[in-house]
């Protein structure tokens, strides 16, 4: 609890680092707070209209991010003036010499939305769900059950529903909680001494069972705690017949959690279970865009191509890897990163990969050999059926054998787009499934590879 004098004093110290001396004590002193309404709506005035005016045309992004700062995100500002002022004290009396204000900041991270999220194949279910959820708390899938490897955007998605609700439904009781802290937050309540237990212990049933919104984030970690699972168990079923909303995640499926009793188990199973894959090439390049465009990151678009091809099942090592790329290019005062600095972040990986004896020219030259062509044909515009299959399979092997990212093939093949590359990796790779054709094509050129 804080006053509101010394949070808005600690506004105008913010301010008054980004804004000139001059337009901090022309506009921003006098400035004067009038009301604080229900912890969600700030109430200014200036000293004329004139102040207003200034305030809200050129300074209202400063004051708003000092304001977002010191008080929380989704706090709005009203600006008067002084007759203004006047007329709002007459009708809703004097303020802020009232009682002290709870600063109620929104706890989630407020990066993580469902706006930031990147939609693909890999997550478009759990994405649909989630964003259900948070419409309809506890109408839709109760339990919902996300579960899926490290990185792949779990914690995103609960704290985008946190968001969501917070910002279209602020009244309901929303808690997000990772699997430890409602551990410990369980055993402290047990720890207390004797006298106090029993009133911590209804403390803490008292928070986890008035909500209208549980989130507990990497649930697997409670598989070794038998009382917590206990505690956990009564306060799902007391929500669950509420009809309030539960969401879990996990790093694996209910099934897979071992030492789960299985009445917990039975319980998450009893809603929607929906798991989160790896994204697929297109979903990483538009998940490091969306990250280039959020963080200001100036990046050329084969380096994004790079790092999505190369890491391709973490995400978060997959932003590591960006933030990385662009540091190491703002270390040499670069607008903007290159290959160079992809190279060097990648730390020799990329050559490592194609040095496995082959090269891509072996590839190529044995491929030409086997169809008869010429090397020029291959890698040349030729639309051709005698030439276009050859080129298919030469790709295909480049990439499988190698290892060699998809963007850089393109380049070896005449400056091709990656997805025109990855289109014909493909194909081959369905191919192999039904053509026996192509199967023998493949088998026989891997044979004269291995200098068969
Ligand atoms: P998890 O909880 O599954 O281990 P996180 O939710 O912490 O993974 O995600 C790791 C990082 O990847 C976060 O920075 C998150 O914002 C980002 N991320 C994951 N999935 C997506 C997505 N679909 N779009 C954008 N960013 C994502
Ligand atoms: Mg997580």
């Amino acid at each position: 609890m804080q006053d509101l004098s010394s949070l808005w004093q600690a506004v105008l110290d913010k301010l008054e680092l980004t804004v000139s001396n001059v337009s901090f004590v022309m506009w921003f002193r006098p400035l004067k707070v009038v009301d604080f309404v229900d912890n969600k709506k700030l109430v200014i005035s200036a000293n004329s209209i004139s102040a207003k005016n200034q305030i809200l045309r050129n300074y209202f992004d400063k004051l708003s991010k000092a304001v977002s700062d010191i008080f929380g995100e989704n706090v709005e500002i009203e600006v008067l003036d002084q007759n203004e002022e006047i007329e709002y004290i007459k009708v809703n009396g004097e303020k802020t010499k009232e009682k002290e204000i709870e600063v109620t900041k929104n706890p989630f991270n407020p990066k993580y939305t469902f706006d930031n999220f990147v939609v693909g194949k890999s997550n478009q279910f759990v994405y649909a769900a989630a964003r259900a959820v948070a419409e309809h708390p506890g109408e839709k899938f109760n339990p919902l059950f996300i579960y899926g490897g490290v990185g792949l955007g779990k914690t995103h998605l609960l704290h985008a529903i946190g968001n969501y609700i917070k910002e279209f439904n602020p009244n309901l009781n929303v808690l997000y909680v990772t699997c430890e802290q409602f551990a410990n937050d369980y055993i402290e309540s047990l720890g207390s001494m004797s006298t106090t237990k029993s009133k911590a212990v209804l403390e803490f049933r008292t928070k986890y069972r008035n909500l209208d919104v549980l989130m507990v984030d990497d649930i697997q970690f409670i598989s070794k705690k038998t009382s917590t699972q206990e505690e956990f168990f009564h306060t799902f079923n007391e929500l669950y017949q509420n009809n309030k909303q539960i969401i879990i995640t996990s790093d694996r499926p209910p099934k897979d959690i071992e030492t789960l009793a299985d009445r917990l188990r039975s319980r998450f199973t009893c809603g929607l279970i929906q798991d989160i894959q790896s994204p697929d090439l297109e979903t990483r390049i538009a998940i490091l865009r969306k990250k280039c465009q959020l963080e200001k990151y100036v990046i050329d678009d084969d380096v994004i191509d790079l790092i999505a091809e190369k890491i391709n099942t973490n995400i978060r090592e997959l932003e590591g890897m960006l933030s990385k790329v662009y540091f190491l290019a703002t270390l040499s005062n670069k607008h903007s990163a290159t290959m160079e600095e992809a190279l060097e972040a990648f730390n020799g990986q990329i050559e490592e990969d194609k040095n496995e004896g082959l090269s891509p020219d072996d590839i190529i030259d044995t491929v030409c050999k086997y169809f008869d062509i010429t090397r020029q044909d291959i890698v040349g515009k030729k639309k051709s059926k005698d030439v276009v299959e050859p080129r298919m399979i030469a790709i295909y092997l480049i990439n499988e054998i190698l290892e060699i990212p998809l963007v850089s093939i393109g380049k070896i093949f005449g400056g091709r787009d990656h997805t025109t590359i990855m289109h014909s990796r493909d194909k081959i790779s369905d191919e192999l499934k039904t053509s026996h054709k192509i199967k023998s094509f493949v088998s026989e050129i891997k044979k004269m590879l291995k200098g068969g």
